[in-house]
């Protein structure tokens, strides 16, 4: 039942109910050691509810029921499990509203970013992958005459997911769909800041139809949840999504059981504004590609590069727009921009302030918490435009939050050699009218993805990864499943004659 009934303030909306148990072979369950988390509203500051809290032991009885559940989920008709992906797709779309608001409360995400984003997206993804099941085929390898090579892809097994608070439902969804298409059982640990919806997406599997043991959560902290997933032996793959640092400490504890690994890490992306750009759509997709999310995205332009000659005119509009961006509690429809996800992050981007002060940036705007006395107890930080050299911190680590980092450049070499002058390779967008230009860019920029004349567009079919130190392996499409399955090749001796290799 959505809330929303009782009040028509869409900002007094609370959850009709929620899930705050670890889910564990289809039943809610406490930890085993029985500790709680409290789960913050980062809009005040209020304790929305407290979760159980995962520790290692949790993990393992986690994995033990997905042990259980594998042999039946992974040689169920692919027909069937992807039946089951297209129903959870259309109940996700019938609760987009509540699913939305619940996302909003707990992230910060602006509802309307919810409903025009996250919750279509994660529909999508499930749809696409439900799709995807029954068609995911093996070959045929032309070989010796006589002989049928063939080559199937097998279910890996148990798969683990570490999934950070930055993108919960999308996120889940983008590691879940293709592993359960593909017949993996699942262990996952969302971030214990944002753990809400993906609890109420595995009751929604649950009504659906998914076998119990299939899917398994357990919020828990990184050094212990986390930890356990990384080193477990019988845990067959670790999908990653967070930190390089992290993502370092996910493959050495890996090395254990040399478990199959992705990694979806960091980014510090380039927008390159070239002077032929078509500006009113620079000025527009270049808000989007930071201030969406309050700029807690691996792939955000978070490095605004742009060409000397229209760098003013392009400020200004620039300047103009974001200074209209209206901050506020996430869960009123008017919102364009929400809080950061928890107080720990806030400070650490206000610190990233003082850094871009110290480092002699010039702060063109924002640079601190909003004056509105109503956002006082949130996690707010104005949207902040920063004037700073390519070699600054500022421009070269990963700040996360609604922080720019504007450079100019006077050519395209030194554009490049700009864009490609961090540790990063995730995703990079350029804007010019020159279609030359564009792909040759494409093809030099250190980057998995690349966007031209748009910024952070993604789709359940296209692969989403990076390179360098934003990590390895990609999410969705046809890739997603090569990740969550082996190649299997099979020999028939049909009608070949082998020669003895030991005659006698
Ligand atoms: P982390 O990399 O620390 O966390 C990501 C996930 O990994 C969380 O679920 C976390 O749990 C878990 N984790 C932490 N330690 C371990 C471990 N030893 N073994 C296994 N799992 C672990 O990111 P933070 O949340 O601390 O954010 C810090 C910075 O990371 C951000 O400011 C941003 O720069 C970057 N980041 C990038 C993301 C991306 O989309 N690429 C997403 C999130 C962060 P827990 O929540 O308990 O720490």
């Amino acid at each position: 039942m959505d809330g929303m009934s009782a009040s028509n303030d869409p900002t007094a909306w609370k959850p009709a109910s929620l899930r705050n148990k670890l889910f564990i072979g289809g039943r809610w369950v406490d930890g085993v050691e029985g500790g709680t988390i409290d789960v913050i509203n980062p809009h005040d500051g209020s304790v929305i509810t407290a979760i159980a809290e995962a520790k290692a032991a949790d993990v393992d009885r986690a994995v033990e029921a997905a042990q259980k559940a594998f042999p039946a989920w992974s040689s169920m008709a692919a027909m069937d499990r992807g039946r089951l992906l297209l129903k959870l797709a259309d109940r996700i779309e019938e609760e987009q509203a509540e699913l939305g608001r619940l996302e909003a409360l707990n992230t910060g995400h602006p509802f309307r970013d919810t409903q025009i984003l996250d919750v279509p997206r994660t529909a999508v993804t499930y749809r696409y992958f439900g799709g995807m099941a029954d068609k995911f085929e093996g070959s045929v390898i032309p070989v010796e005459a006589g002989f049928l090579n063939y080559l199937e892809r097998e279910a890996v097994g148990v798969v683990g997911q570490i999934v950070p608070w930055n993108f919960p439902l999308m996120f889940t969804s983008w590691k879940m769909a293709p592993a359960l298409a593909a017949g993996n059982c699942i262990v996952i640990k969302p971030s214990e800041i944002t753990p809400l919806s993906t609890l109420r997406i595995a009751e929604m599997m649950q009504e659906v139809g998914i076998p119990d043991g299939v899917v398994n959560v357990v919020p828990g902290y990184g050094q212990t949840a986390g930890a356990r997933i990384a080193e477990h032996p019988e845990i067959a793959k670790v999908a990653f999504t967070g930190s390089t640092a992290t993502g370092r400490t996910v493959v050495k504890a890996s090395a254990g059981n040399l478990k199959k690994l992705q990694l979806e890490l960091g980014g510090k992306g380039a927008n390159i504004v070239f002077e032929d750009a078509f500006i009113p759509a620079a000025v527009g997709g270049s808000a989007f590609a930071i201030w969406h999310n309050q700029g807690q995205a691996c792939i955000a332009g978070s490095r605004l590069m742009l060409h000397e000659s229209i760098a003013d005119d392009f400020m200004e509009k620039f300047l103009g727009l974001t200074e209209s961006i209206r901050l506020g509690n996430p869960l009123d429809p008017a919102t364009e921009m929400g809080p950061l996800t928890s107080k720990m992050h806030q400070q650490r981007v206000l610190d990233y302030c003082a850094v871009a002060r110290e480092e002699g940036g010039e702060i063109v705007t924002g640079g601190a918490p909003p004056d509105d006395p109503a956002l006082a107890d949130g996690c707010y930080v104005r949207p902040t435009i920063v004037r700073a050299k390519p070699s600054d911190r500022v421009c070269q680590e990963e700040v996360f939050g609604p922080f720019v980092s504007v450079m100019t450049f006077k050519d395209d070499a030194e554009a490049l050699e700009i864009a490609n002058g961090t540790e990063y390779g995730l995703g990079s967008g350029l804007w010019t009218a020159d279609l030359k230009r564009a792909h040759k860019f494409a093809g030099a920029l250190h980057a998995g993805m690349v966007w031209i004349n748009s910024y952070k567009r993604v789709n359940p079919g296209s692969p989403f990864g990076g390179v360098g130190q934003s990590g390895y392996g990609r999410e969705m499409g046809f890739e997603a499943m090569r990740e969550y399955t082996h190649p299997k090749s099979v020999w028939v001796n049909v009608d070949a004659q082998i020669p003895p290799y030991y005659p006698r």
